[in-house]
């Protein structure tokens, strides 16, 4: 199972942040989606980042959707988390163009493209849905998710996030952090906070030398007071139903229906999320 803590840091605890290791769910994203190492690592990067997220939410009928359109040849992303377990993804290239960029790294950036939109849409049972939008930043999906932040949010977030592609093309690593600095969070734990993530290595690397989300907290922020108020688990996990698949089904006009089974013998729902088909022959 993927896992997450909510940790409260700072002497006068007003820095919160979610941290995850999100391995398994990205694995079965990229299992289902059959995607390459640089398609891997970008659906990897927006479902943590959209779990995250989600954490934030309060409400338990609370949903999020965040999409990324940019102008690479992955196409459009789309990452959907509720409080209710789900958590999927869908992408229109799972094999875009595989460029290693002079770092070494798969260039997600190119992948996704640099000029394009992030939307974040949030609802629940009792929010109507409310959707912010901003530009691409650099297409490499933290800085982007960081930016819709500044930029659409009242409280500021800064992300960093991780998937690590292994040479039989296997999600070996995924995770990553969401960090907001909170109303009258004093200057001095701003500057501590801050210097910590400059000296912090790559997410994936903590990943590689630590088991447990605890001691990724204490390796990044040293000696700054920390509390885990909160852990949990969760996996990639599709909402779809037969039940949601007929509707899609109704929803198509009767004698389009009748046509298509006369020609076909059937007509089939696909959902893009897990790739269930839902046959209907009448
Ligand atoms: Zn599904």
């Amino acid at each position: 199972m993927a896992i997450y803590s909510k940790v409260l840091l700072g002497e006068e605890e007003k820095v919160l942040v979610y941290i995850t290791d999100s391995k398994s769910a990205v694995k079965k994203a990229s299992e289902i989606h059959e995607t390459n190492p640089v398609a891997s690592a970008a659906i990897g990067r927006l479902l943590t980042g959209t779990k995250m997220m989600s954490l934030v939410q309060k409400e338990d009928s609370s949903r999020i959707s965040v999409s990324i359109n940019g102008d690479g040849d992955i196409g459009k992303l789309i990452a959907f988390c509720d409080h209710l377990g789900t958590l999927k993804v869908k992408l229109d290239n799972p094999n875009p163009e595989l460029i290693i960029n002079e770092k070494g790294k798969l260039d997600v950036g190119h992948a996704v493209g640099k000029n394009g939109y992030v939307s974040v849409t949030k609802d629940s049972d009792n929010i109507k849905p409310y959707t912010g939008q901003t530009k691409l930043i650099s297409g490499e999906i933290a800085e982007d998710l960081t930016y819709y932040y500044a930029d659409s949010e009242q409280t500021g977030a800064a992300f960093s996030l991780g998937v690590f592609i292994n040479k039989e093309a296997e999600v070996e690593y995924a995770g990553g952090m969401m960090i907001h600095i909170l109303p009258d969070c004093p200057d001095k734990d701003i500057d501590k906070i801050e210097k910590a993530m400059q000296n912090a290595k790559a997410f994936t690397e903590y990943l590689k030398e630590y088991d447990d989300l605890e001691s990724i907290i204490k390796a990044i922020f040293k000696d700054i007071n920390y509390k885990i108020i909160d852990s949990g688990e969760y996996e990639y996990n599709c909402d779809c139903s037969r039940w949601r698949a007929k509707l899609a089904y109704d929803s198509i006009p009767k004698e389009e229906r009748d046509t298509i089974i006369k020609e076909d013998g059937n007509l089939t729902v696909h959902c893009d999320y897990c790739k269930s088909d839902y046959v209907f022959n009448r």
